[in-house]
Formats: structure tokens, C-alpha cells, sequence
């Protein structure tokens, strides 16, 4: 397609010399994703990508952000790029203003006429809210890491008080390991989700049995289950295998018991449930009988540092990342995390994962 073909203003300009873009540059805008408009030396539009249009930024071959045509005539004056921000009100969002990374440019060498101007628009609105999203979790580490750090600190500074008081000493010294392992579980909560986070789909994918994820899993839950009375029971289909990494499943899945087991009273059940549902898939749910979950955290509680009772997580040692990790490692896995919960009488978390393709 020729750039003169692309035109689109309905009127011709017969009079006129025909302007074409540089050889180029029509196939240079066509793979561009962000809005790009040329602007000939009157200002009409001789090329305006998709984007530009969908966004409301051209209309016919006129460029109609007023600020934006502002740009590009001083842009065609002095021959400087410029480059700025400016807030459209975007029609196809309601109206809503979107705010947009602008970079104006001359563009030399057109054929058949000068005063060729290039404007680039990047919608920041996903940039905005990523970076959002990061500043808030940057905010919540900090938070996080403070207080058992503080706490350390006031310990260490008791203990020296306490410096002839054996008994004492012991005491604080014990309080001090806790905090200690509380950052540890912290930080390796962190790493775990900065390493799916980073890396979806799982890198070097093995198969995994099913079995073996829910017999470590339990393993590694049975003595916090014991101090608390709670018996663990695994029933259902048995021999089935997934494909990914057996040791973020199984840590998954020990997250989901954890959290089953310090949210019950004690000497109750817990039970873990492979089932195989027909779907190309396997469900490995975790049911309890504990306090369950109000309806209005439900959608909220795989998000990082979500907690529905912050002084009880961390009562219990919970970092506020067990089920954002779930969720995560469940997706590295093409699957998927649900709950149902009753409060006041237990919840079921269930991980469907697909199956491994010659098993299915
Ligand atoms: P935490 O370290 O706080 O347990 P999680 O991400 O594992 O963090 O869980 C987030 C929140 O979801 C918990 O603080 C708790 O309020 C709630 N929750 C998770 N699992 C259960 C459960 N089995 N029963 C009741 N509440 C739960």
C-alpha cells in the first residue's frame, strides 16, 4: 500500500503537489505500537496508525488534540524534538482522561514537500498502574521488614540490661530467635514469589507426581498440625502426575495446610482431596473446619500482605505471602486457585492444575 493510498481525508487536494512519506518510514509506523501520526506541512494527516485512531486522536486527516498540533507546528518552525505529557479525554474509555508520554519529531526528506512532523503517543495508564502496584509493595516490604527488625533491636537492648539475670537473658534470647526466623520465612517468601513472579511459565518443567507433592507437603505441616491436636488426612485418586516443578507445587500445597491448620481450633480435621474432575486437569483441595472467611475478603486474600485478621497472622507467624505464592505458582503451572469458605465453619481451597498431556 502506497502512503498516498493510506490518506483519508475525503477531500482531494488536487492543486497540490502529492506528498508521500520517506521510503521507510510508512513500514518503520506500521509495526509501531503506540498511536503515530504524520502530519503534512498544513497539518493533515498522511498517515495515522490503528492506535491513533482508536484512541480518538485523529479523526478523518485532522490531528484533534489541540495541544498536540500546538507541538507539532512549533516541532515544524524550529525543527527541535520535543517531547511531554499530555491528557486526553479518550472516547472509547467514556470519555476518561488518559494521560499519554508524547515525543514530537521533524521528519526530513519528504518526497514532494517539506514540514513533515511525526507525533508518538504512548498510553502510560498499565505503565502508571505497574508502577503503582510496585511502590505499594515496596511500601508493604518496608512495613514488614521493620517490625521484626524493631523488635530485635528492643530485645538486644533488654538483654543488656538484663545482662546479670541469667534466666532473663535466656528468655530474650529466645524471643530474639523468633524474630529472627520470622524475617527468615519472610525473606525466603519473597525470593519464592520473585522467582515465579519472574519467571512464568516454569523454566525447566518436569513431571511431577501428585502423590509425592501431597505426601512432602504433609510432611512438612505434620508437626505444626501435632502441636495443635489437628489430624491431617489425604484421601482420593491416586497416581496422576502434572508437569512443572515438584518443590514450588509442594510448597504451594504446604501453604495451604499451614494455613489450615493455625486457622482451626484445635483437635480439629484437615484433608487434603485429589480428585480428577474430567477436564484434562487435577484438583488438590485443601479443606478445613476452622473460622473461615468473610465473603468480603474472599476476592482480596491471595493478594500480597492481604490478611482479614493482621494481628492473628501474625500471631502466627504468617508472613501475609502464603497465598499469594499459591496463586502464583498455580499459574506458572497453567492452572488456577478457588475458595469456598463458610465463616465460623471452615473453608476449602482447591488448585486445579492441568494434567501432564500423556496421562490426561
Ligand atoms: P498469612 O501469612 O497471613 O496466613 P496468607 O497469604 O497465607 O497469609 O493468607 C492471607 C489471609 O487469608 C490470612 O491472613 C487469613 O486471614 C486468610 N486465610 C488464609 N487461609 C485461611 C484459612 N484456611 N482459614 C481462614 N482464613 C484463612
Amino acid at each position: 500500500m502506497s502512503a498516498q493510498s493510506s490518506r483519508t481525508s475525503g477531500k482531494p487536494r488536487a492543486a497540490q503537489q502529492p506528498v508521500r512519506l520517506p521510503q521507510g518510514i510508512a513500514s518503520v509506523l506500521s509495526v509501531l505500537s503506540s498511536s503515530a501520526v504524520v502530519l503534512d506541512s498544513e497539518d493533515h494527516v498522511l498517515r495515522a496508525s490503528t492506535a491513533a485512531r482508536t484512541y480518538g486522536l485523529v479523526k478523518g486527516d485532522r490531528l484533534v488534540v489541540s495541544e498536540l498540533l500546538a507541538l507539532a507546528r512549533q516541532v515544524r518552525r524550529d525543527g527541535e524534538i520535543r517531547e511531554g505529557e499530555v491528557e486526553v479525554p479518550v472516547p472509547r474509555f467514556g470519555g476518561r482522561t488518559t494521560s499519554f508520554a508524547v515525543r514530537v519529531a521533524p521528519l526530513s526528506g519528504g518526497v514532494g514537500g517539506g514540514g513533515l512532523v511525526l507525533v508518538l503517543a504512548e498510553d502510560q495508564t498499565e505503565s502508571r498502574r505497574v508502577e503503582e502496584v510496585r511502590r505499594d509493595f515496596v511500601a508493604n516490604v518496608s512495613h514488614e521488614l521493620k517490625t521484626p527488625v524493631g523488635a530485635l533491636a528492643l530485645l538486644a537492648e533488654t538483654i543488656e540490661d538484663a545482662a546479670d539475670d541469667a534466666e532473663a537473658v535466656r528468655r530474650f534470647a529466645g524471643r530474639m530467635r523468633q524474630e529472627a526466623a520470622r524475617l527468615t520465612f519472610l525473606v525466603q517468601d519473597l525470593i519464592t514469589l520473585n522467582r515465579i513472579q519472574a519467571a512464568e511459565p516454569i523454566p525447566d518443567p518436569q513431571t511431577v507426581d501428585v502423590d509425592t507433592v501431597v505426601a512432602e507437603a504433609l510432611d512438612r505441616t505434620r508437626m505444626k498440625a501435632q502441636a495443635r491436636g489437628i489430624t491431617l488426612a489425604s484421601v482420593g485418586v491416586r497416581g496422576l502426575s502434572v508437569f512443572g516443578e515438584g518443590d514450588l507445587l509442594a510448597t504451594a500445597l504446604r501453604n495451604l495446610l499451614e494455613n489450615a491448620v493455625v486457622y482451626s481450633p484445635e483437635r480439629t480435621r484437615v484433608v487434603v482431596c485429589v480428585k480428577k474432575p474430567g477436564d484434562g486437569g487435577v484438583e488438590i483441595s485443601v479443606a478445613d473446619q476452622g473460622i473461615g472467611i468473610p465473603e468480603r475478603d474472599l476476592e482480596r486474600i491471595f493478594e500480597r500482605f492481604y490478611r482479614v485478621d493482621p494481628a492473628r497472622s501474625r500471631a502466627t507467624g504468617g508472613t501475609g505471602l502464603g497465598l499469594a505464592i499459591v496463586k502464583h505458582a498455580a499459574a506458572a503451572h497453567g492452572g488456577r486457585v478457588t475458595v469456598r469458605s463458610v465463616e465460623g465453619a471452615g473453608s476449602t481451597f482447591t488448585m486445579w492444575l492441568p494434567l501432564r498431556g500423556d496421562r490426561a
